[in-house]
């Protein structure tokens, strides 16, 4: 037990008469022509600031007032009064302070309130102490707490994945190579002999090439393959180039994946996920959320409510294209059978059309991937994708499939060599079973939780093309 409170308790259970001992940053000081100044402190526990009154009588008044400002670290011990002002039940009145640490007022970047968040993302180092991402990193954290409870009290194993994957195959073009080669002498020698060099990766460090993976399910599919039911839960790295709100260079996924379970299960098992989430979220973080809601995105309660209390409508790719082709809406993107949806085509979808999310699925085998389950229209594939309001796809997840010719067929037909999924193939060869999964990415559910616009500022330090400061 540390000797001192976090501000989260003290304004939740603080009771008059009681002394409490704070620490925390100042977030604003406000001075009463020398007789007293109060203090709103902030410890990130909370959203809400503890108010301190400090009397001109505290030991060292005028030099503390001299050294506070925004920005200070502080320790004070005081007792809990009710509060007469507005806008805080209780409030403490400091018998000693001293200062931590102080804020030079004329360097320290976070003076004023209201930053736009490209500042902020500059200041990444500072910028978990502003109101909104400090409500960003706490809303993430019941999010992951709510997704290990969500699998765990079903009973699914949580299993790691390898961060670095020699099966390049997958995902090619998407792929962070990871290497020990010595570029720059690569580059020398390509100078002294005139001509490009012939790269050995039998040299390097693996033995052949490798990358950070894309996704952990090929890996998983292995263990639920054995163990029935299990999740993966980590990094995942696309060096794709995309400089849209919605993608990141490094992010967290969540895939489940579920021995026995078709499309139905796999889609009823999404759902319940999402909404299972977001529930939890509105319970453990009412304030942040209230805070998102009031200022950052006035729909997001309204919208979340909306989410959780209505089934997600199904419907096949298919159905969704010919919606969209009688829209009479002109989208950036025009839209026909066999092209892939973009977010304007998602978003008209579940903003416009449905209001409410939606999972889509059977979609053109041309256009998803090889370990898709084939559909015996010969066309389509068991595909399915969540789609939600403001973000689009949330979800992409698929039947696997399961029948070794089947999938020998579908390699060779999306170019794949078979032999580099020696391991992959086996599964099928010695007691195959029906199985299905999908992927989470985590920073959009965030984003679609806080109403956040930039999935830059849903993860405390952001990968995207060009930066990854800090
Ligand atoms: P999109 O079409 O939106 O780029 P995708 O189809 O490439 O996504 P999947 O391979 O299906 O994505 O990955 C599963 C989930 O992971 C997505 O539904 C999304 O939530 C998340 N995700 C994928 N790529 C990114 C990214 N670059 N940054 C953040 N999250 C991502
Ligand atoms: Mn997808």
């Amino acid at each position: 037990m540390s000797s001192f409170s976090r501000i989260a308790v003290i304004l939740r259970d603080g009771q008059p008469g009681q002394t409490v001992d704070v620490r925390g940053w100042v977030r604003t000081k406000r001075e009463s022509k020398g007789e007293f100044a109060f203090l709103e402190v902030n410890d990130g526990s909370c959203f809400g600031n503890l108010q301190l009154i400090v009397d001109g009588n505290v030991p060292d008044y005028a030099a503390l007032m001299k050294e506070i400002g925004t920005g200070a670290s502080i320790h004070a011990v005081g007792e809990v009064k009710e509060s007469p002002g507005k806008g805080q039940r209780i409030e403490v009145h400091v018998r000693s302070l001293r200062v931590l640490g102080t804020a030079d007022p004329a360097t320290y970047p976070l003076q004023k309130k209201g930053h736009s968040f490209e500042f902020l993302r500059e200041k990444a180092h500072l910028r978990a102490r502003t109101n909104s991402l400090g409500a960003v990193a706490r809303v993430r954290n019941a999010i992951c707490f709510a997704i290990h409870e969500f699998y765990q009290s079903r009973g699914f194993l949580y299993v790691h994945t390898p961060v670095i994957t020699t099966s390049d195959c997958e995902g090619a073009g998407q792929l962070f190579q990871v290497t020990t080669l010595d570029l720059a002498r690569l580059a020398a020698l390509k100078q002294e002999q005139g001509k490009p060099v012939e790269i050995d990766y039998g040299q390097d460090f693996f033995g052949k090439k490798a990358g950070l993976t894309v996704s952990g399910q090929l890996e998983g599919e292995t263990y639920a393959c054995a163990l029935g039911d299990i999740y993966t839960f980590g990094p995942t790295f696309r060096a794709e180039n995309s400089n849209t709100t919605r993608h990141l260079s490094e992010f967290w996924m969540v895939e489940p994946e579920m021995a026995f379970y078709e499309l139905d299960d796999n889609m009823q098992l999404a759902e319940d996920f999402v909404k299972f989430v977001i529930r939890a979220v509105l319970e453990k973080c009412p304030d942040d959320l209230k805070f998102f809601n009031e200022r950052i995105e006035p729909t997001l309660l309204a919208s979340l409510e909306n989410i959780v209390s209505h089934e997600f409508i199904r419907l096949t790719y298919t159905e969704a294209v010919d919606i969209l082709e009688k829209s009479g809406r002109t989208f950036e993107y025009p839209i026909a059978w066999g092209k892939d949806l973009q977010s304007e085509h998602e978003r008209y979808l579940t903003e416009e059309h449905f209001k409410q999310p939606v999972i889509l699925t059977d979609y053109p085998r041309a256009i998803k991937s090889f370990y898709m389950r084939c559909n015996a229209d010969g066309k389509t594939v068991r595909a399915m994708d969540v789609l939600v309001p403001r973000i689009g796809e949330i979800i992409g997840g698929s039947q696997r499939e399961e029948r070794y010719d089947v999938l020998v067929d579908r390699m060779r037909e999306s170019h794949l060599n078979p032999d580099d999924y020696w391991w992959y193939l086996e599964l099928r060869k010695y007691g195959t079973v029906p199985h299905s999964g999908f992927g989470l990415g985590l920073e959009r559910t965030v984003q679609l939780i806080t109403g956040m616009q930039n999935i830059r500022d849903c993860i405390p330090f952001p990968r995207t093309p060009k930066s990854a400061d800090f």
